[in-house]
């Protein structure tokens, strides 16, 4: 080994092969060189003291939603980066709800070229498979993946991407197949969501955001698409990553599902789901919504947590999508057509690492559902999602023990609010290095727009 690596960090506690090492870690370039004991002579060019926190592989995270292009006034890449940035994350995909909706290679490429110059982590674009015809060409152009929306209400959830028929799937499931692609899917029961909520206000239910919600997260409502999607997935050996399972019963399917022999099959949960309250609903109004129908059944909270820890659930994603408080007003007026959802990337990070403490999860679970098991789905495992030998040299530097008030006014993401908003968190991301470059430290983010780097998709047979 050479006398000098490019960065040498000192005295902290590594996360290496599953669990917490004694060690400092050297970097030369962007790559990692290996762990080394304390008392090994090499030198960093730069040294950086890790003493009392630990260094953990970069979180990636493969569903931000941008909002590029078309809706920046809520989100653009270089915001969406930095709030990444500063929340850990080295890697995300974006997904293709915009406007233009990424529908063609055209829509993709364009938007590809503004994100090569805005974004400061390394992003990837799902797609959407909604024209047959451009699967193939998506592939051969470098597409990281694919998204199906099988919702549709409104925007976010646009009509125009919505593939809720089942020989429509099949189609698109068919021909992803062939590509080796990714396919990531928001399963959802659109007519039966639609036809309890006609029942439900017109038996009295007043038409606002809390019925809403309510309606919007019923276990049926989900697991009823999710039955019909794996049965569509077996069939045409799509690689699928099924989005917002907080379903018991759609858990219980995949679950069956794996034991089975599935090949192919994943899943993923978002905190706003488990995390958010009825408290958090009254108190914040919009901004916590749809949350609170699941957090106040213990049986559901008991299953998420249950499939996080057994493996049942392979990742848990951020769903980062920003939305002024102007839209979510127009959420409030009508919630069956209005826009939803939440800014995730500046806490997430911090919300998991409270649970780690709470003993919900394990430090090594945290690991491989936010870094290891988004790294595989992309196919980039180990080159990231762990910090062996030759991995890229992404990886947050976190100090576990700080306790800290998560609030609007420290955030990145461009709508200036969390809805974690006035939680103590415990444990708190204080450096991200990205291919060997610091883009945070102690908060302030200092990567350069235009440093990310695109991840092409990687076709992988199951
Ligand atoms: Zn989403």
């Amino acid at each position: 080994m050479a006398d000098q690596v490019d960065v040498r960090i000192c005295n902290g506690r590594v996360f290496i092969g599953g669990g917490l090492v004694e060690a400092d870690l050297l970097v030369t370039g962007e790559k990692v060189v290996g762990p080394v004991t304390r008392d090994h002579p090499v030198r960093g060019r730069t040294e950086i003291d890790a003493a009392g926190k630990v260094v953990l592989p970069g979180m990636i995270d493969p569903h931000a939603h941008t909002r590029v292009p078309g809706y920046e006034y809520k989100e653009d890449f270089t915001t969406c980066s930095q709030a990444a940035a500063a929340g850990g994350i080295t890697t995300i995909v974006d997904m293709p709800n915009v406007e233009p909706p990424t529908t063609t290679v055209k829509e993709y490429e364009e938007k590809k070229v503004i994100a090569a110059r805005t974004c400061l982590v390394d992003w990837g674009h799902f797609v959407s498979p909604t024209k047959l015809d451009q699967i193939p060409a998506f592939a051969e152009s470098g597409a990281t993946g694919f998204k199906i929306f099988q919702v549709k209400g409104g925007y976010p959830h646009d009509p125009r991407l919505a593939m809720d028929e089942p020989e429509r799937i099949y189609a698109a499931f068919s021909a992803i197949a062939r590509t080796g692609l990714p396919c990531l899917m928001h399963p959802f029961n659109q007519g039966l969501m639609d036809y309890i909520s006609d029942v439900t206000v017109a038996s009295g239910k007043p038409r606002d955001f809390v019925t809403f919600s309510s309606i919007y997260t019923m276990d049926v409502v989900w697991r009823s698409a999710v039955a019909q999607v794996l049965e569509l997935q077996r069939e045409t050996g799509v690689r699928l990553h099924l989005l917002h399972t907080h379903s018991q019963g759609s858990l219980r399917l995949i679950r069956r599902a794996k034991a089975d022999g599935a090949q192919g099959l994943t899943c993923a949960v978002d905190l706003k789901y488990f995390q958010l309250t009825d408290r958090d609903l009254r108190e914040q109004g919009p901004r916590a919504a749809p949350g609170g129908f699941i957090t106040s059944d213990p049986a559901r909270m008991e299953a998420i947590w249950t499939s996080i820890n057994d493996g049942t659930i392979d990742t848990i994603d951020s769903d980062h999508a920003p939305h002024t408080l102007e839209d979510l007003e127009r959420f409030k007026q009508d919630p069956w057509t209005g826009p939803f959802g939440s800014p995730q990337y500046d806490n997430m990070l911090s919300v998991l690492l409270t649970d780690v403490h709470r003993g919900k999860l394990s430090l090594a679970t945290l690991v491989r559902v936010f870094s290891e098991n988004p790294a595989r789905l992309l196919g980039l495992y180990p080159r990231k999602g762990a910090l062996l030998p030759g991995s890229d040299a992404d990886l947050v530097v976190a100090d576990l023990d700080k306790e800290w008030k998560a609030s609007d006014e420290t955030v990145y993401t461009k709508v200036k609010w969390t809805p974690y908003r006035g939680w103590t968190l415990k444990g708190k991301p204080v450096l991200t290095m990205l291919r060997g470059s610091v883009i945070m430290q102690d908060g302030k983010v200092t990567g350069k727009p235009g440093y990310g780097r695109y991840i092409e998709g990687v076709p992988q047979r199951v």
